[in-house]
């Protein structure tokens, strides 16, 4: 065999693939290594087609797994030989309609180097813009909609692009080729800052604003990636005491989140597997121990020697922080046991008795998610709530299932969605003892059917008779397969005789 006969190869590639900047990735891998080919978008994932001199095919192939762009994720990688078609280049195929429907989304990101780089480069045409974003980073699983994971299907759709943004968009060697939520200050989402009364706050930058009132002391409610906040300054205790009232949360630690690691060094142990977790594209609250005598005001976590911290994980964090705080208390923007307000005019409703002001931007939030949180617990990560930043990708099984409906507990409540052996967890829905908590965890039932492309087949219901998800179970005692609200709200009919809750899944 000759060294420099031409090999073609196949390869199906399953995983968190689209929507992560893969199909250029693979470009560039593909002209580093000098081999000719064709990627396009599969009903799973990718499938490419490439040729070359079979040395090249060999170092391609063996390079792709471990060379990955950072929110790609592969589980499977199907190789077989293929029929040399004589291309001359490399080339990213448009996607096909209608095909794209089974494939991973990725989980909300935070903000990459790259843009934090140029979000502080007053050279950047995105300089201080508080939505910058690329295919490495940003909002995925809380603006979109419905699959395939398109910008028309998330709530980017409202923003035309301008002529800057659209060619960075449809430029394959581009970081932004095909970034759904591509934006700039011409074309994108705006930041504003209203009273507790709704009413408009002119001034020329709203986040240097907000920033002036969270060093008076004011409660601010700031709209973020999965939903509202409420921020104070966390080294003041009268702002802080105060937001405990209002929010008629009594001793609970409240989160905070600072502008980098040294800051947080100045009140609270951090230990090298912490640091890797709170900096961790995830950026999860971690479960931090605190200096004695700490820095930050006793009443953030009264009489408890943890603290829960984060560090900054949108632009608009970062241009907030970056004002000279060492810590924001930054809680779920809610009254105690509601749902996070996502919501410009709810969060108005809601929260304008617990804040001062305002800061919101006009991209919608489609699904609310919460802060995610972990523990390091003998040298492991423990997670306490799964959501942000880890939502929806799935836990992998042993083997495949049919799709089941698993609707979890009363209390902190998260459902679950199997394909295959992909069981999809939704983020942290919360105790299922009001309307609105209630509300929200049907919807998320919906969402999560229509985005994972779920038709589940069986469903569990929680069993307890007091359990608000069981209204079922009141209907006779014990009867799991009488027709229930929540089935029939879920499934949109009647279940067949013995599908809801089926035994021994
Ligand atoms: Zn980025
Ligand atoms: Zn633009």
């Amino acid at each position: 065999m000759k060294p420099d006969e031409i090999v073609a190869r196949k390869l199906n590639i399953n995983g968190i693939v689209q929507g992560v900047g893969f199909r250029p990735h693979i470009y560039q891998l593909a002209r580093f290594h000098q081999v000719m080919g064709e990627i396009s978008n599969t009903s799973s994932g990718v499938s490419i087609h490439v040729e070359g001199s079979r040395e090249n095919i060999d170092r391609f192939c063996r390079n792709l797994p471990t060379d990955l762009p950072p929110l790609a994720h592969i589980t499977d990688i199907a190789e077989a030989p293929d029929t040399v078609r004589g291309l001359v280049d490399f080339s990213i195929l448009p996607s096909t309609a209608g095909l794209l429907r089974s494939t991973l989304i990725s989980p909300d990101v935070s903000v990459c180097e790259d843009c934090l780089k140029e979000l502080f480069d007053p050279a950047d045409r995105r300089f201080l813009y508080p939505f910058i974003n690329c295919t490495n980073c940003g909002p995925r699983y809380t603006i979109i909609d419905d699959i395939p994971y398109d910008r028309c299907h998330t709530s980017m759709k409202h923003f035309v692009m301008c002529d800057r943004c659209r060619s960075e968009y449809d430029d394959p060697q581009n970081r932004r080729f095909h970034a759904q939520p591509n934006a700039c200050p011409v074309c994108g989402p705006q930041v504003a800052l209203h009273d507790s009364d709704g009413g408009l706050i002119s001034c020329e930058n709203p986040v240097e604003q907000a920033g002036r009132y969270l060093k008076q002391g004011k409660t601010l409610a700031i709209k973020g990636l999965g939903g509202f906040h409420l921020s104070v300054d966390a080294l003041n205790t009268l702002a802080v005491e105060r937001l405990r009232r209002r929010k008629h949360r009594e001793e609970k630690p409240l989160a905070v989140m600072s502008p980098g690691l040294e800051r947080i060094l100045e009140y609270a142990h951090v230990a090298p597997e912490e640091k890797a977790l709170l900096s961790s594209f995830r950026r999860p609250i971690v479960l931090l121990r605190k200096k004695e005598p700490c820095l930050l005001s006793e009443a953030v976590s009264p009489r408890n020697a943890f603290i829960g911290v984060m560090l900054p994980y949108t632009p608009l964090h970062y241009l907030l922080l970056d004002q000279g705080f060492t810590a924001l208390v930054m809680t779920s923007g809610n009254m105690s046991e509601e749902p996070i307000a996502i919501d410009n005019d709810d969060a108005f409703a809601r929260l304008s008795g617990m804040a001062d002001y305002f800061l919101i931007h006009d991209r919608q939030i489609y699904l609310r998610s919460d802060d995610s949180l972990v523990r390091l617990v003998a040298g492991a990560d423990r997670v306490i709530r799964r959501s942000r930043g880890t939502v929806p990708v799935p836990v992998f099984l042993r083997r495949s299932l049919s799709p089941v409906l698993a609707c979890g507990a009363e209390l902190k409540n998260t459902v679950c969605l199997t394909s295959g052996n992909r069981a999809f967890l939704s983020q942290h829905i919360g105790d299922l003892e009001n309307s609105a908590t209630y509300d929200f965890f049907c919807m998320t039932i919906e969402h999560m059917k229509r985005i994972l492309d779920i038709t589940p087949r069986l469903s569990r219901l929680p069993q307890h008779p007091l359990c608000h998800g069981a209204a079922a179970g009141r209907h006779g005692p014990g009867s799991g397969s009488t027709p229930s609200r929540p089935y029939r709200q879920l499934h949109g009919r009647k279940p067949d005789p013995g599908e809801v809750d089926r035994p021994g899944l």
